[in-house]
């Protein structure tokens, strides 16, 4: 492995991420629009730099989890609609009408408000390209099918009669999200498609037929549970390169084709040799069995490798998994290079990724850690440096 040219980084392949991107599409086909998720800095990919590439792939749609998120991404430039799927609070009001953000509404309670403020003039109104367009706010309206965390349980009359109380305000889009879409032991799933289609039907009953319905993360999309795709689908996990596993006999094989887009780096601080019996880090809780060639990593639980992963994960050095000894520090991990001599101090290691036959994904990470790729990639902090390859 080469020289390190930072103590801890992750390199995004734009070239990746585009071509996943695309897999995406081709397996949804045309009928089914995108909103590729770039929520919480995209996975911690980077979301101004994602949406660039996604943008240039035609994307029309970006979803993300707040009004902040979607505000950085129209003062970075980028004009496709923005979807915000995790609520606005009032004091977030202005800010979302003035960068013509799209909220998504949980609550009837919440639409009669959004419907008032949207009437009303701005009271700090900002400079953004699109603000001098003429626009109306539209919004997408979350069903609670099944998940039990935000979204209306009304009735599809109590829906109607709300949505039709809006005078300023439109219903773009329904949706909804799964709890436990990997899960095919369960029908749980199935049980929120019906209950959303019958939402959805009850409202086109009603004269309510807006433009999209969605229901499917990366998992529907990738196992392909067509009956939730409807006209769009938010994939955020694939988009990096990951699918999660399903559970279950009867689980089909994933359709999706999608490599990690991100590879995470580390430099070799120093080496140490140490004696037979010597303890490593902190609360001694390694001890060597025999001398040993100890590397110390620029990179600890600040910078987003599990505490978890003390005495049990591996990184790769030189082509070779190699595990990592004693616990995790905040800015320090120990591994064991005795049988890797030919690193040394200022050499980098990969977290994640790929040298030669040795590779490491988030998913066997975060297996080891006993947590979730999400929550691994996720975890990388913002003191990790990003660099980005074509
Ligand atoms: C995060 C999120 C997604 C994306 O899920 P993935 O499994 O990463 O594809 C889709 N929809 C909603 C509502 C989300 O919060």
């Amino acid at each position: 492995m080469s020289r390190a040219p930072h103590r801890c980084w992750i390199e995004v392949s734009r070239r990746q991420i585009a071509c996943n991107f695309r897999a995406v599409r081709e397996l949804v086909g045309t009928g089914v629009e995108l909103a590729p998720v770039v929520k919480a800095d995209a996975y911690r990919h980077g979301a101004v730099e994602v949406s660039r590439i996604l943008a240039a792939e035609g994307t029309r749609w970006l979803a993300v989890s707040n009004v902040e998120e979607g505000v950085a991404l129209r003062q970075a430039g980028a004009t496709a609609r923005i979807l915000i799927m995790a609520d606005v609070l009032p004091f977030e009001l202005d800010a979302l009408l003035a960068c013509q953000l799209t909220p998504v509404i949980h609550s009837l309670g919440h639409l009669r408000e959004l419907d008032e403020a949207s009437g009303r003039p701005l009271s700090n109104p900002r400079k953004t390209e699109l603000a001098a367009r003429p626009f109306a706010l539209h919004y997408h309206l979350k069903i609670d099918s099944g998940l039990g965390r935000l979204g209306t349980q009304s009735s599809a009359a109590t829906i109607a009669s709300a949505v039709e109380g809006c005078r300023h305000a439109k219903l773009e889009g329904l949706m909804t999200h799964f709890a436990s879409a990997a899960d095919y032991t369960k029908s749980q799933t199935d049980e929120q498609i019906r209950y959303f289609n019958m939402i959805s039907d009850g409202l086109r009953e009603r004269g309510i037929d807006p433009p999209y319905r969605h229901l499917s993360g990366t998992i529907p999309i990738a196992y392909g549970r067509r009956d939730a795709w409807r006209n769009m689908v938010r994939p955020g996990h694939a988009i990096y390169g990951y699918v999660s596993p399903t559970r279950g006999e009867h689980a089909p094989p994933s359709q999706l084709t999608v490599a990690p887009a991100l590879q995470w780096r580390t430099a070799i601080l120093d080496i140490k040799h140490v004696e037979r019996g010597a303890r490593i880090g902190y609360g001694g809780t390694f001890q060597a069995k025999q001398p040993m060639r100890i590397g110390v990593l620029a990179a600890g639980y600040a910078d987003g490798i599990p505490h978890s992963l003390s005495n049990k994960g591996h990184v790769i050095a030189a082509e070779k998994l190699v595990p990592i000894v004693g616990a995790i520090s905040m800015d320090l991990t120990t591994i064991d290079l005795t049988s890797v001599p030919q690193l040394g101090p200022g050499d980098a290691v990969t977290l994640l990724g790929r040298e030669g036959e040795a590779s490491q994904d988030a998913q066997q990470m975060a297996r080891a850690a006993g947590s979730i790729s999400y929550s691994l990639l996720c975890g990388i902090s913002a003191r990790v440096h990003r660099v980005y390859l074509d």
